[in-house]
């Protein structure tokens, strides 16, 4: 069916405003790197037309694509033909309970409109990404995201009680009840999460909720060594368990090009940073002097505690500018890697090193959640534009190769989307790609949710 005779169909199916007037803001991934094509873009206000689209789509074999925020960086949320289906509509907090510790909230909600719903109640929902502002916790479901506060609350799938999906052949899968336990057989949630769209769209989730945050102690510290940063990491662990919340690695060149982008200082001179956050439910005013004290005890002291609200903060917008202010190197080839931690300073050396060796130019901004074995590897060539993907292949071949020797994996919390598809079987064996399979061909036998993403073609 061709793109305006699809639309025409639509139309009847839908009301006026549940397609836009222009199409062009949802086409253009957030990287600039894929365009959708032959689409038409909808914006369903209530799960009853999600279904109604599914259906009509299912009935004449149309690839469906979801869409959320739009802001993942694996090319997930574009589609090459058939209907664009954007959450950004269904967009309301549907309930809060303060004895259940949960919100339930439909799929389109900004994750940061579902962080400021929860600081109302003077509850917390952990998530937390430099995307915040955009993405939507549909997409952030759809992904497992993980982000800054993994250290203490999980990544996204630990984050989440129930789910409602409309399934590829239109019906309602909801369980949104708040249960925090719930032993009956398989836990299909889990299928959904981390899907990436394959498998259905979700329409709400129901979310765990935690005590507001009154104590917080926010520190840089400067080590020379990433062995060094994995033993400060051991020893925050062991002193302070629960109350670590983040611990974020940047190197010296990604912090260079942060602070010049941010137009701020940089907390202090040395070859690699790690910023600390600690957090506590009681409104304790010791943690700060706790930190700073367990830090100059134990040798770390190359330390910078804030002082201030702002001061923190100043730290941690040097932290969340690091992928805008990359920008300026030109186009990266990305690596959202994660690796047990005590391999993770063997990685990063040797990988350099590799990589020099073939790209004696190339250079490379290494920035991350460290606390919880995950980093951004961002490559960049002396070619600011597109043609720097002619080496994409070469480079990641070095990056995965090293990547995969010591028992890691090629995407921590980004997805794999259609940029990564071709390596999943690097990280997935055949019995489990057959299964996946097996699972998707259930599920979807016409292959329309989201075509050519995740599995890798046959
Ligand atoms: C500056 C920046 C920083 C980032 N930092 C992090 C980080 O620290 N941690 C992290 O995990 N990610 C990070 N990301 C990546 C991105 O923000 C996350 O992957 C986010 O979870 C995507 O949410 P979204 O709503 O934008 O999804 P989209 O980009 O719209 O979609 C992503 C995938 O989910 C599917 N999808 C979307 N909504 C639904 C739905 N309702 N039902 C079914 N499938 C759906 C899409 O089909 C697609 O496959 C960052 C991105 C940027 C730009």
């Amino acid at each position: 069916m061709n793109v305006s005779v699809l639309r025409q169909h639509l139309t009847h199916l839908l009301h006026a405003h549940e397609l836009p007037q222009d199409d062009a803001p949802f086409l253009w991934d957030q990287r600039k790197r894929y365009h959708s094509e032959n689409v038409v873009v909808v914006l369903p206000e209530s799960v009853a037309s999600v279904q109604k689209i599914v259906r009509f789509c299912a009935e004449h074999q149309i690839c469906i694509t979801p869409q959320g925020g739009n802001t993942g960086l694996v090319g997930g949320a574009y589609a090459q033909s058939g209907v664009l289906l954007n959450l950004s509509k269904l967009n309301k907090i549907l309930d809060i309970s303060l004895p259940n510790q949960s919100m339930t909230v439909q799929a389109g909600c900004v994750l940061a409109d579902i962080q400021a719903a929860a600081q109302q109640v003077n509850r917390f929902f952990p998530l937390s990404l430099a995307s915040e502002g955009s993405c939507q916790i549909g997409g952030n479901i759809a992904c497992n995201a993980g982000g800054l506060n993994v250290v203490r609350y999980g990544t996204m799938r630990d984050l989440v009680l129930g789910l409602e999906i409309v399934l590829p052949d239109g019906s309602l899968m909801s369980h949104l009840t708040p249960l925090h336990k719930n032993t009956t057989g398989y836990d299909l949630r889990h299928l959904f999460i981390g899907s990436e769209g394959t498998l259905g769209i979700i329409t709400a989730a129901t979310l765990k909720l935690f005590a507001a945050p009154k104590a917080n102690a926010t520190a840089w510290v400067g080590v020379n060594s990433i062995d060094k940063a994995i033993q400060l990491l051991i020893l925050l662990q062991g002193t302070f368990a629960e109350r670590l919340c983040s611990f974020e690695l940047i190197s010296d060149f990604a912090l260079q090009l942060s602070a010049k982008f941010s137009q701020l200082a940089k907390p202090l001179q040395s070859s690699w940073h790690i910023l600390i956050e600690l957090t506590d439910s009681l409104a304790r005013e010791d943690l700060g002097d706790l930190l700073a004290e367990t830090l100059f005890t134990n040798g770390f002291e190359q330390a910078v505690l804030a002082q201030s609200q702002q001061e923190s903060q100043h730290f941690w917008r040097l932290r969340e500018n690091i992928s805008a202010a990359q920008r300026n190197l030109g186009v990266s080839i990305k690596h959202d890697i994660a690796l047990p931690i005590d391999n993770i300073a063997d990685f990063v050396h040797t990988c350099e090193k590799a990589l020099r060796q073939t790209f004696s130019d190339i250079e490379i901004v290494v920035f991350g959640h460290l606390g919880d074995g995950s980093l951004h590897y961002n490559t960049f060539l002396p070619c600011k534009d597109n043609t720097a993907y002619q080496q994409e292949q070469a480079i990641n071949e070095i990056v995965y190769q090293h990547v995969l020797a010591r028992q890691g994996t090629i995407a921590a919390e980004h997805g794999i989307g259609c940029l990564k598809n071709q390596w999943l079987s690097s990280v997935r064996n055949e019995h489990e790609l057959a299964l996946m399979r097996a699972i998707k061909q259930t599920l979807d036998p016409h292959q329309l949710f989201n075509r050519g993403k995740l599995l890798p073609k046959q």
